[in-house]
């Protein structure tokens, strides 16, 4: 069997208008297994968005061009699928939730409505039982039944949230890409919505792909990390990985802004500088303009990847796995040279 459900090899999108060219996504590798939840965390303009569009190969036409790498899902590249075959994989074994519900739901359209025709799209249901099911959907996500024939501007932000979830796992994908979907709502129906799929995660088995700029998100639900700076995954790991021992100076960077409720602060930390303009990146590692441990080296040549573990990877030439240093448990430490 099969144990990645997700792979992702040297993808690199560049967008190009006509006098500038956008380096979206630079030689990015990622893994998935079946009932994963992988964070993508990074800044606006990382790439995150691109990577999940890549995916689902819904890039913008024009403008974007996919140069290399290719997307294995369940074993076949989807840049090599025809578009009827995207348009099958698309609802049916990968979904997609966006930030903002009222992009994703039709407003002229109830509720019920839309569930429906996602389940008589992809699900091999007679239409005497589309009814049944999109109400049992609602239920899932903890709608009363009795609102399927409302309207999406009856229902409040979270509300609408649910639904848009519901579409999406209609039809039980095997893979569930979530865009920031909690940025848009209040915290407290944030925390609704988080328990929700976290409570999904745990009933269907679905692989998820959660972008997000909030750590305390990912702590609460994912199972591995990936920080993306200017197009590139910067520092891979397992939640444990990210949270106890990160090792890129950026990824230190963004743990450093979270305010602790240990310590008392009075003011939070920053990382020093902008996010590189896309179209100009900066020499060598991109990160050098804002790094504090940069050196002249920094400037000169792009890191590769340096495995610390099975499970954890950074791109930083201060970063080196040190074998003769081990922590209690046995994990390697690694320190900065
Ligand atoms: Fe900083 Fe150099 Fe590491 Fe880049 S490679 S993160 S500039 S120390």
């Amino acid at each position: 069997m099969n144990d990645q459900l997700l792979k992702i090899q040297n993808l690199t999108v560049d967008y190009r208008s006509s006098n500038k060219t956008v380096h979206a996504v630079r030689g990015l590798d990622l893994n998935l297994r079946p009932g994963e939840t992988l964070g993508l965390v990074g800044e606006t303009g990382a790439g995150k968005t691109t990577t999940a569009l890549s995916i689902l190969r819904i890039l913008p036409d024009v403008a974007a061009r996919v140069l290399s790498g290719e997307i294995l899902f369940d074993g076949k590249d989807l840049l090599t699928r025809s578009k009827k075959e995207m348009r099958q994989i698309r609802g049916r074994d990968i979904a997609m939730i966006f930030q903002d519900p009222m992009t994703s739901l039709d407003p002229v359209v109830t509720v019920g409505a839309q569930i429906e025709e996602m389940i008589m799209l992809h699900a091999d249901l007679p239409r005497s039982g589309l009814r049944k099911a999109a109400e049992d959907m609602l239920e899932v996500v903890g709608i009363k039944r009795e609102r399927f024939d409302d309207y999406p501007h009856q229902f409040s932000g979270g509300m609408k949230q649910r639904v848009v979830i519901a579409i999406a796992l209609s039809c039980n994908p095997k893979l569930l890409i979530a865009d920031e979907p909690t940025t848009a709502l209040d915290v407290t129906i944030q925390a609704q919505v988080l328990d929700l799929m976290k409570q999904l995660k745990k009933t269907y088995r679905t692989a998820m792909i959660l972008i997000t700029h909030d750590l305390g998100v990912v702590a609460d639900i994912c199972d591995a990390v990936a920080i993306m700076y200017a197009g590139e995954i910067v520092e891979y790991g397992t939640l444990e990985d990210i949270f106890d021992g990160h090792r890129h100076p950026y990824t230190e960077g963004l743990f450093n802004s979270i305010p602790s409720i240990d310590v008392e602060q009075k003011t939070l930390e920053v990382i020093e500088g902008l996010t590189p303009d896309p179209t100009n990146l900066p020499s060598g590692c991109a990160f050098h303009p804002r790094c504090p441990y940069a050196s002249a080296h920094c400037a000169e040549e792009r890191p590769g990847e340096t495995q610390l573990s099975d499970t954890h990877y950074v791109r930083c030439f201060q970063c080196a796995p040190s074998k003769e240093k081990e922590l209690q448990h046995g994990r390697t430490v690694v320190e900065r040279l």
